[in-house]
């Protein structure tokens, strides 16, 4: 077992090998310009392109015509969002969504909003869910576009997809769905789904960085984009630029294999987290799981450790690649708001763990982490004065601080 040991598949996943060798050929001697219609280098990468197109539509049971190359997720949300927002504006200037998606989702729409558009931003459940209910309820005749991600990347928390698009069909607006984290995890079908608009990364399921898709409904109905980058008129006039082939082969390999070994891969996946978070539970008193108990993707587990802050603990176990719900991005520290928004006080959302399992994760790693976990932990409580008082029945809400 090589230390450390990577428990944040949320962020990243490594590139599969066989993902890696399908790549490699297609930097070196297959270099072609997959728009070089003249001659056979255009026309061999050109093919491996419609390949790749082919299996990344496969994933989410589109028609790979339906397939827009990105440089990413972040690229994927963005185009989603503005392009509808700019082609549709005509018809309304109201969006929704919910405050605990991703910042590229977030953070597009805060632009939006600069621009004369309006958004709503639906608050989750304890769980972290949407319901469809609460997105009929925000639909106004203004609206003109819903995205809800399909599952979340702290919490791992999975939407009511299909109802949530079976609300916008019924209603006539168009339905997008971040599924970078749900890709390759849950079953995927844009029409037994009712999405029109989908963001993929290949990053999230073994491919490399830097490429990703957005895949645009061309039927029932027709759903057109205004485009963010001009120029050339690649990916039918929606994304110019010329195409990343090895990044497409490799992304679409990914794709193949994550439908491939789709329900052992998860069911293993998931037996290893379960393992995970009983050997913590059995092992130590007020941790608490943050998301949804079934409901949730199989390679998370979000746990607040009472009265242990989260950046202490990570750095208490340097030998675990995990990720801590509070953001140090300033000095100040603040709680993850994916947390917060689900209702998850300031003290237990400052005290969260995420940890990500995937496709390489083992018995043996997870068996170290356990044992890990459950020291720092414990290490921590001990100097902890505020859970010593807790333990000797002390109200800390009743405590009279002093000094402010
Ligand atoms: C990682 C991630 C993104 C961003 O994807 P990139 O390809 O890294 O730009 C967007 N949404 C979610 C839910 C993610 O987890």
């Amino acid at each position: 077992m090589k230390l450390p040991i990577y428990l944040d598949y949320h962020a990243t996943t490594p590139v599969d090998p066989e993902v890696f060798r399908a790549m490699t050929p297609y930097f070196t001697e297959i270099f072609g310009n997959a728009s070089s219609r003249n001659h056979e280098f255009g026309w061999t990468a050109e093919s491996a392109v419609a390949q790749g197109r082919e299996q990344v539509a496969q994933l989410i049971g589109a028609s790979e015509r339906e397939i827009i190359f990105t440089s990413g997720a972040t690229e994927s949300d963005n185009l989603a969002l503005i392009g509808i927002a700019e082609m549709y504006q005509e018809r309304g200037n109201h969006l929704i969504t919910s405050s605990i998606e991703h910042k590229a989702i977030l953070d597009t729409c805060a632009y939006l909003e600069k621009k004369d558009f309006t958004v709503t931003y639906l608050q989750p459940d304890q769980t972290g869910q949407i319901s469809a209910e609460a997105v009929a309820a925000a639909i106004t005749p203004r609206t003109i576009l819903v995205s809800i991600m399909a599952a979340n990347n702290e919490v791992g928390t999975i939407n009511p997809i299909a109802a949530i698009g079976k609300v916008c069909k019924e209603r006539g607006v168009l339905f997008h769905t971040d599924a970078v984290q749900a890709a390759g995890r849950i079953p995927l079908s844009v029409e037994a789904m009712g999405i029109d608009l989908l963001s993929l990364s290949a990053h999230k399921i073994y491919g490399p960085k830097g490429i990703g898709a957005l895949y645009v409904r061309r039927r029932n109905p027709r759903v057109r984009l205004a485009p963010m980058i001009h120029g050339g008129g690649h990916e039918r006039g929606m994304r110019s630029g010329t195409l990343n082939v090895p990044g497409i082969v490799g992304f679409g390999k990914a794709a193949e294999l994550a439908l491939r070994n789709f329900e052992t891969e998860n069911k293993g996946i998931a037996l290893l987290r379960d393992r995970l978070w009983n050997g913590i539970r059995e092992q130590l008193d007020e941790v608490y799981l943050n998301g949804h108990p079934t409901e949730r993707v199989s390679g998370n587990l979000n746990v607040s450790f009472a009265y242990v802050e989260g950046e202490s603990l990570m750095m208490g176990m340097k030998e675990l690649a995990v990720s801590s719900g509070s953001a140090c991005t300033s000095a100040s520290l603040e709680p993850s708001y994916v947390l917060k928004n689900m209702g998850v006080g300031d003290d237990l959302a400052h005290t969260s763990i995420r940890f990500g399992l995937g496709r390489f994760t083992t018995a043996e790693e997870i068996d170290f982490a356990i044992k890990k976990v459950v020291a720092t932990v414990r290490r921590l409580r001990d100097l902890s004065p505020l859970y010593e008082m807790a333990k000797e029945g002390i109200d800390l809400k009743s405590i009279q601080w002093t000094g402010h």
